[in-house]
């Protein structure tokens, strides 16, 4: 017989370290407070915008979360720019904005981030040729809080400390305001088509290099790709709101729910068609003619796709370099359907692809080395998930896979460093330099980039 009191007092030592202590600064003034004081705000700190990322490079076990939902003011807008505390949520930013007839440079249609968060990780966006390739790409200035305290001002004076901030998930220091750039609002066209995935394969190096914003829907169970190409030109005739509302409405809400809804139903045969019928038909309804004109600014009117602990779906994104992306679609569509059989796991929603310009505004940028495609798998059912993206972990490296830190979940440090190369070195290099206390690592970020 084991002796219980020495197992339970073992296993207590193997517990994970306590709930973090939450702080929510009100102030830069506060910031600075939280990273001085190490005995009362323990190691580590991290910042959480919305919290939202599908990874744990937000989270803490036993340091401080620090809660930058406080932090919201606008500091400044003129017709060019914008400075904002960086915990704005992108919803209230692009409201205020939207009531000047000014937009974006970039963002999509996820309007629960914080801005803060999403100018500190990786982020997905189908740009045109007038858009920056994401938003990051689209900061100016950064009020930042170093590790021990200090606030520093950077702007495009120093272009290669702009570079190492942006996409630097809050290693190098707090972001507390960022200055990005406005436009007014302009509006582009919308084309659709549906095709096969060999088809699709066959564009990919087109696509690849389009002025046009490339957003493309997956179903591998049907061989069907539905594409949605934005145009830089002047649109005809403005966006139709209604048209936009139908659209997040349909995709966002009324599939997730009822595909969720339909796990219940007993028997693949039966299940599974009503599944890829009702994805298809949502998919062809919304890429329609209907939808011929829209803008960022548009986009980011949808009120049904949700984000963080309450969200329905589930996602988890690989970057690929375009000239690998056509070999890679057809081993992922292979994938879903062996590993449905194998294992019976499968995703219930659609993937969504969308092609990243180059972008070499972030030192660790995924599209860094040329144009890439980000497929984002999705799902409601979390059963079988895991299991489900470390194996497609294996298949996407193999492929040359980019993992994003923020996005990708089932990735390993050597996936990550075979990725960023150069860059990932160079990375760790100064996140030693600006942080040799380790203020701000935590476990995630230690153990695959620190
Ligand atoms: C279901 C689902 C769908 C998603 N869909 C998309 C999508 O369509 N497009 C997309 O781009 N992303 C998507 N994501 C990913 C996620 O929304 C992004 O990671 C988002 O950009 C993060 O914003 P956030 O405010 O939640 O940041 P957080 O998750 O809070 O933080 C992201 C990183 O930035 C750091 N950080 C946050 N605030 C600061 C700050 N002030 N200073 C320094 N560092 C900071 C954090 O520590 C963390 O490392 C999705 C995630 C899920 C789970």
């Amino acid at each position: 017989m084991p002796d219980l009191a020495r197992l339970t007092g073992r296993l207590r030592k193997l517990e994970l370290p306590a709930e973090p202590l939450r702080a929510r600064p009100r102030n830069m003034d506060q910031i600075a407070d939280v990273l001085q004081n190490r005995k009362r705000f323990p190691s580590p700190v991290r910042p959480q915008g919305a919290n939202s990322s599908a990874t744990r490079c937000a989270k803490v076990h036993g340091g401080t979360a620090l809660d930058m939902s406080a932090l919201n003011r606008i500091l400044h807008l003129d017709r060019r720019t914008v400075t904002v505390e960086a915990g704005i949520r992108l919803r209230d930013l692009v409201r205020i904005l939207a009531d000047r007839n000014l937009e974006l440079l970039a963002t999509d249609d996820q309007l629960d981030r914080s801005v803060g968060g999403i100018v500190s990780s990786g982020s997905l966006f189908s740009s045109t040729a007038m858009d920056e390739p994401n938003l990051a790409a689209s900061v100016c200035a950064i009020r930042l809080v170093t590790p021990r305290g200090r606030a520093l001002n950077f702007n495009t004076e120093k272009p290669e400390m702009l570079q190492l901030l942006r996409q630097s998930y809050g290693l190098m220091g707090i972001v507390y305001s960022v200055t990005l750039r406005v436009r007014k609002q302009t509006l582009y066209t919308v084309r659709h088509g549906k095709m096969g995935f060999a088809e699709l394969a066959k564009l990919v190096p087109q696509l690849a290099n389009a002025k046009a914003g490339v957003k493309i829907y997956l179903l591998p169970f049907r061989n069907r790709a539905f594409i949605e190409l934005r145009d830089a030109s002047m649109a005809a005739r403005p966006p139709r709101t209604a048209i936009w509302k139908l659209g997040d409405w349909l995709t966002n809400k009324l599939l997730p729910d009822l595909v969720h809804l339909l796990r219940r139903v007993p028997g693949r045969r039966l299940r599974d068609p009503l599944i890829d019928g009702f994805s298809e038909a949502t998919q062809a309804l919304v890429n329609t003619r209907l939808v011929d004109a829209g803008s960022n600014a548009m986009e980011q009117t949808g009120k049904f796709r949700r984000v963080g602990a309450d969200a329905r779906i589930q996602q988890s994104t690989w970057a690929f370099p375009a000239r690998d992306f056509g070999a890679a679609l057809y081993s992922y569509r292979e994938y879903c359907q062996r590993h449905y059989k194998t294992q019976g796991f499968r995703c219930n929603l659609p993937a969504v692809v969308h092609r990243l310009r180059q972008d070499q505004h972030a030192l660790l940028s995924p599209s860094f080395d040329g144009p890439a495609f980000a497929l984002s798998i999705r799902t409601t059912v979390t059963a079988g998930w895991d299991d489900f993206l470390i194996d497609f972990a294996a298949i996407a490296a193999h492929f040359g896979g980019i993992p994003i830190l923020n996005q990708t979940r089932g990735f390993t440090p050597a996936q990550a460093t075979r990725a960023y190369g150069e860059r990932l070195v160079k990375f760790k290099a100064l996140r030693q330099q600006m942080d040799p206390q380790d203020r701000l690592l935590n476990q995630f970020l230690a153990e695959h980039i620190g």
